[in-house]
């Protein structure tokens, strides 16, 4: 089922890195998920990504993290659109999924869902982050990723892990975008989610009720998200504009000599 050629690295962008990161810190209760873009060198078997697509969840059943036929054709148009753009070959490559406070390992289904996409495209890789997971020496928040492939073992599936590297890459406007839809995303997931349950039902308490959970939620995603967000883009903003004085100052200082 699982073909014989198989990845050998995963070059993973420090922002693509972050930007999941952030999209798993958003919630501890369900898993979240995404699809990886990217270049892949076929012959060395080596994925490089670059950017990624945040999905918008229309099933929030716990432990459920499936990709629809629709999303990932979005995914790849949207790859084809930054190959035009940028002009190199770029696909969606991989997947991406959290495990709030579980183990990084992938679970029996992750690794029959990875083989599935294997048969699509031998090189497709999967990335898991555990998140919420406390360490009770430190009392720090634990982060895990784990990058995988799914092979076929004596008697059943089983995973092999790839290297991971993560680069340092200048900050690109894609990712930059993909960091600002992150709310937007999720706070049309909660919308959506509660528009169903408010049809449902006739009954004015409930219907309140109802109203007061989305107004929570919504907060939440603006109090825990999109102002942190603003604060560390903020932040990254200082820095750069500090790193433009600076090199200004030594153009200045080598057009003197
Ligand atoms: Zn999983």
């Amino acid at each position: 089922m699982v073909s014989e050629k198989c990845l050998r690295k995963v070059i993973l962008n420090s922002d693509v890195y972050t930007l999941c990161v952030q999209h798993a810190l958003t919630t501890e209760k369900q898993e979240i998920m995404g699809l990886l873009v990217g270049e892949v060198d076929d012959i060395k078997c080596i994925s490089k990504i670059s950017a990624c697509v945040t999905l918008h969840r229309s099933d929030k059943q716990p432990d459920r993290v499936e990709i629809s036929p629709e999303q990932l054709c979005t995914a790849s148009m949207y790859a084809d659109q930054l190959s035009k753009k940028l002009d190199r070959p770029m696909r969606v490559l991989g997947w991406y999924h959290s495990h709030p406070h579980i183990t990084v390992w992938p679970s029996h289904v992750d690794t029959r869902t990875q083989a599935v996409y294997q048969t699509m495209d031998p090189l497709f890789v999967g990335l898991i982050f555990s998140v919420f997971q406390n360490d009770s020496r430190s009392l720090n928040n634990l982060i895990q990723v784990t990058c995988f492939q799914a092979h076929q073992g004596a008697s059943d599936l089983e995973r092999t892990e790839v290297e991971l590297v993560i680069q340092n890459s200048p900050f690109e406007n894609y990712d930059l975008k993909g960091i600002a839809d992150l709310p937007r995303i999720l706070i049309q997931e909660e919308v959506e989610c509660h528009d169903v349950k408010d049809n449902d039902t006739q009954d004015e308490l409930a219907n309140i009720h109802n109203d007061s959970f989305k107004t929570l939620a919504l907060v939440h995603i603006v109090s825990k998200l999109s102002r942190p967000l603003c604060d560390d883009l903020e932040e990254r903003l200082k820095t750069v504009n500090q790193r433009i004085r600076t090199l200004e100052n030594l153009k200045k200082e080598l057009q003197k000599r």
